[in-house]
């Protein structure tokens, strides 16, 4: 006999990302050697302190379930967060900790769409917001921007695309997989039109905030524009920041009656954050934050590299990036010289048998003929990547 499952997840991909990363994997498990700029998480380890944190919370027997939304001390930590970085102050039941902000997000979405509800997502996107929109019963409408308008959606183009059904507007800077910052300018047009549809929810995943090592300032929507706040949810988490991809600790501030209902799913699918986890990402938080300095100093170095040797490829062309770990290249000229590829995903696919270079195709990222790469990797494997790619191409 065969199972159908639920037609709800007819539409649903396996993450693209992660997908590639056990591919690369797949292939050094059997001894072939692979330089990895696919899956995006830093490649620093977790800073001492963080991992002492939780040594000392196993020790303390602090290992059964907390509260649902987290426990006191890390929302307490979290809301200081918000006020230092980012002048906004938060209630206790205006904040979720959860397992990862993908988590955050996926529960989001489950508490506000309705089906047929539509979510506005500028592309290029991280590959998991349609299929988490999708997972939701809601519909994702793509807002489209390429390289030529440095891969952010203007004022206009948001206002085109908000109907009568646009429920939620996602956005996500510093950006993966292009790299780009909204300054704070370019925020407040957005939030002007955003303004005028009061039905329009905001979800802003500011996971990549501390990583900027360029010269651009961090905002989202609601510093720019407060009289958001009761219809905005800011998504942030331990992850990009501490190198902590692993604990699986996310975040969530917002309206309380969203908080309350992603705090009701929790409750009845995971319980609760890692208590262990919960004390290392309250450790991170609260400690000292000169971790990020060095990994933003050791980014800079890598964007500028691969940036450089990007442009020196034939029929490649790449735009520089401004924060997170990520450069978007795009082969468009390579692949009509090599009509033999169909697409950047047959080119992915490629890079990876036969380059031995894992990347992310464009396309599952509203990219299409452009590739990620993820520059969270050493020197050394960004360097001979490159020559790989070199002796690929030519
Ligand atoms: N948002 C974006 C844009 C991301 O790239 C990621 C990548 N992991 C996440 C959210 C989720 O992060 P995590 O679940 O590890 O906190
Ligand atoms: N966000 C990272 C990436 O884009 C991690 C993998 C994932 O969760 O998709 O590679």
């Amino acid at each position: 006999m065969t199972i159908t499952t639920a037609h709800r997840l007819n539409k649903l991909q396996p993450s693209p990302t992660l997908a590639m990363n056990a591919k690369a994997r797949a292939l050094e498990a059997k001894g072939i050697p692979v330089l990895s700029l696919s899956v995006g998480e830093p490649d620093f380890p977790t800073p001492d302190y963080v991992k002492e944190a939780a040594i000392a919370a196993i020790h303390d027997n602090f290992t059964q379930y907390t509260a649902v939304d987290g426990i006191a001390p890390l929302k307490a930590a979290i809301q200081e967060k918000f006020k230092r970085d980012n002048q906004l102050t938060y209630a206790g039941n205006e904040i979720i900790v959860t397992s990862g902000a993908k988590q955050a997000i996926a529960n989001a979405l489950c508490a506000i769409l309705n089906p047929g509800d539509e979510v506005l997502i500028p592309a290029p996107y991280w590959v998991s917001y349609p299929d988490m929109v999708i997972l939701a019963e809601g519909v994702p409408k793509l807002i489209h921007s390429d390289h030529t308008q440095q891969f952010k959606i203007t004022a206009e183009q948001l206002e085109a695309a908000i109907t009568p059904r646009t429920r939620v507007f996602m956005i996500n800077s510093p950006n993966n997989p292009t790299g780009m910052i909204y300054s704070a300018k370019e925020l407040k047009a957005l939030a002007e039109v955003l303004l005028r549809h009061p039905q329009v929810i905001i979800l802003s995943d500011d996971i990549y905030e501390h990583l900027i090592w360029s010269d651009n300032a961090f905002a989202n929507v609601l510093m720019v524009c407060p009289e958001l706040k009761d219809r905005t949810i800011v998504i942030n988490g331990a992850s990009k920041s501490y190198a902590m991809t692993g604990w699986r600790i996310g975040y969530a501030a917002g309206p309380a009656e969203v908080i309350s209902q992603m705090k009701n799913i929790q409750s009845q699918t995971t319980s609760c954050p890692n208590s262990i986890a919960q004390m290392a990402a309250l450790a991170a938080i609260t400690g000292p934050q000169d971790s990020i300095k060095t990994m933003n100093q050791a980014f800079r170095k890598r964007h500028d590299f691969l940036l450089q040797a990007l442009n020196t490829l034939p029929g490649v062309e790449c735009i520089s990036a401004q924060g997170a770990f990520y450069l978007l290249p795009n082969f468009n000229a390579w692949l009509k010289d090599n009509p033999k590829y169909e697409s950047d995903v047959q080119l992915a696919e490629d890079l990876l048998t036969e380059a031995k270079v894992a990347t992310v195709a464009g396309t599952p990222f509203g990219a299409p003929s452009c590739i990620r790469l993820s520059f969270a990797s050493s020197m050394e494997t960004l360097e001979e990547a490159i020559q790989q790619l070199q002796v690929f191409m030519e």
